[in-house]
């Protein structure tokens, strides 16, 4: 898939520019990645040798402010990878309206066979090779799959290291005792479920009667399942990248939770104080999870799941996409056939990037907001971005996808007829 990703990614953007009624330069501009460095990562390994490492940094496009996007460790990290995801960031960022372009990062390595302090050699060897690229104002990374706030924190001090400067707006996901922001955490879990919760009130649903299945139980997919869980939805699949766990009757989340930072595996338990017990449920697999008969199907894990070789078996009703890329553009139209209501990547993980945003606000004023105001503006702009989307794909008889594409051509089209056009200069 990987080889195929930025290629299917620009697919989408010309197929769905065709219709947004935008300038032909935005679409020329969103075809080229502006630059990507790739860099070799030498580290000192625990037993005394030197491991090199592929570290890679994509500044897509700069139009609406300095590039923003995470960081991912994951073995399958590649350029065409990096700049497709950071193509995304691009059309994110417009869509909820931040002052950002899109960037993304990666190293190729399998973290999970590092011990931490092999890790924090890498991060900090990744910043010494990425030290003049990134900075507070051109290029802002993030967390990403297998990259967390304490990697971001060794990230942040190296930089401020290499640069002799405090400047803790290089990097957002830091730790809160580094100038990180309340409500970082869960920030993209929470921005998905503010989306199920609008389509809750679309659709006029009883949360007690929509289950839910969601692939990976990382970051995004927890915090979106326990937020859901909370509300009465019925969570009945979970799985991570060793396999999943089924249950018509639904699960404890944070059970489930619990069991996993203990145990590292996903155990269908229901914990009641500090007593654990195993409930009733199948064994599943992540091909079986994608395609269960469920109302809401949150891929939260990889890109590529839903392709053309499985999109025919796909039951759900609504996909909401927390993971970025999970379904590829090839399909577009066959889940458009198939009646399924799709809440793409670029909207339904945006909440990430907003408390991002807020959190580099803060970093720039060194001045702090408490967590209920965090929640109250990432929701304002959440439900902004839904509704205009929302309202673009009925006028205009286009999937939400679709819709959200369109709204940040838009964007970008004011913004480059702001510096003039072809047809500026020809007139
Ligand atoms: P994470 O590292 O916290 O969790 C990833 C989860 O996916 C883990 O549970 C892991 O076991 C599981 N997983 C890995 N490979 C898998 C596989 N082959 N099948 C099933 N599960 C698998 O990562 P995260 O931050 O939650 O990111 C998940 C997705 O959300 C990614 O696509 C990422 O780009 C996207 N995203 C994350 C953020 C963020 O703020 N963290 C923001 C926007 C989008």
């Amino acid at each position: 898939m990987s080889d195929h990703i930025f290629k299917d990614a620009i697919e989408r953007v010309k197929r769905i520019g065709s219709q947004a009624d935008v300038s032909l330069d935005v679409i020329n501009s969103l075809m080229h990645p502006h630059a990507t460095l790739t860099a070799s990562l030498p580290v000192r390994m625990d037993d005394g040798s030197t491991q090199y490492f592929t570290g890679y940094r994509c500044r897509y496009n700069n139009l609406l402010g300095p590039s923003k996007g995470g960081i991912r460790y994951h073995p399958d990290v590649n350029r065409q990878e990096v700049e497709a995801l950071a193509l995304w960031m691009t059309i994110k960022c417009a869509i909820v309206g931040l002052p950002y372009g899109g960037g993304k990062g990666g190293i190729t390595v399998d973290a999970k066979k590092l011990s931490a302090m092999e890790i924090e050699r890498l991060s900090r060897a990744y910043v010494r090779a990425m030290a003049d690229f990134i900075g507070p104002d051109t290029d802002i990374p993030a967390p990403d799959v297998y990259t967390n706030a304490r990697i971001m924190g060794w990230m942040m001090d190296e930089y401020e290291t290499i640069k002799r400067v405090k400047a803790p707006g290089v990097i957002t996901g830091k730790p809160i005792s580094l100038g990180g922001s309340l409500g970082r955490d869960d920030a993209t879990g929470r921005g998905a479920y503010l989306c199920i919760k609008q389509l809750e009130s679309k659709n006029k649903w009883q949360p007690h009667n929509i289950t839910v299945a969601v692939q990976g139980f990382g970051n995004g997919g927890y915090h979106v399942a326990r937020l859901l869980h909370d509300d009465g939805y019925k969570i009945v699949a979970i799985s991570d990248s060793q396999g999943g766990i089924y249950s018509d009757n639904g699960f404890d989340v944070d059970s489930i939770y619990k069991g996993k930072q203990e145990t590292n595996r996903i155990t269908a338990l229901y914990c009641k104080h500090s007593v654990c017990e195993l409930v009733d449920h199948d064994v599943i697999t992540n091909e079986q999870l994608l395609e269960l008969d469920v109302d809401i199907l949150i891929p939260a894990a990889l890109d590529g799941v839903i392709t053309t070789k499985n999109v025919k078996n796909i039951k759900a009703k609504n996909i909401v996409e927390v993971a970025n890329g999970p379904i590829i553009g090839e399909v577009d139209h066959i889940i458009a056939q198939k009646g399924i209501t799709v809440i793409p990547d670029v909207l339904a993980n945006a909440g990430g990037v907003t408390v991002s945003y807020f959190e580099w606000v803060q970093n720039k004023n060194g001045y702090y907001w408490s967590l209920p105001e965090v929640h109250n503006k990432l929701a304002t702009i959440m439900n902004q971005a839904f509704s205009e989307i929302w309202d673009i794909s009925i006028n205009e008889k286009v999937s939400m996808r679709d819709a959200a594409y369109i709204l940040a051509m838009r964007r970008f089209d004011k913004a480059v007829s702001a510096h003039g056009t072809q047809q500026y200069f020809s007139n």
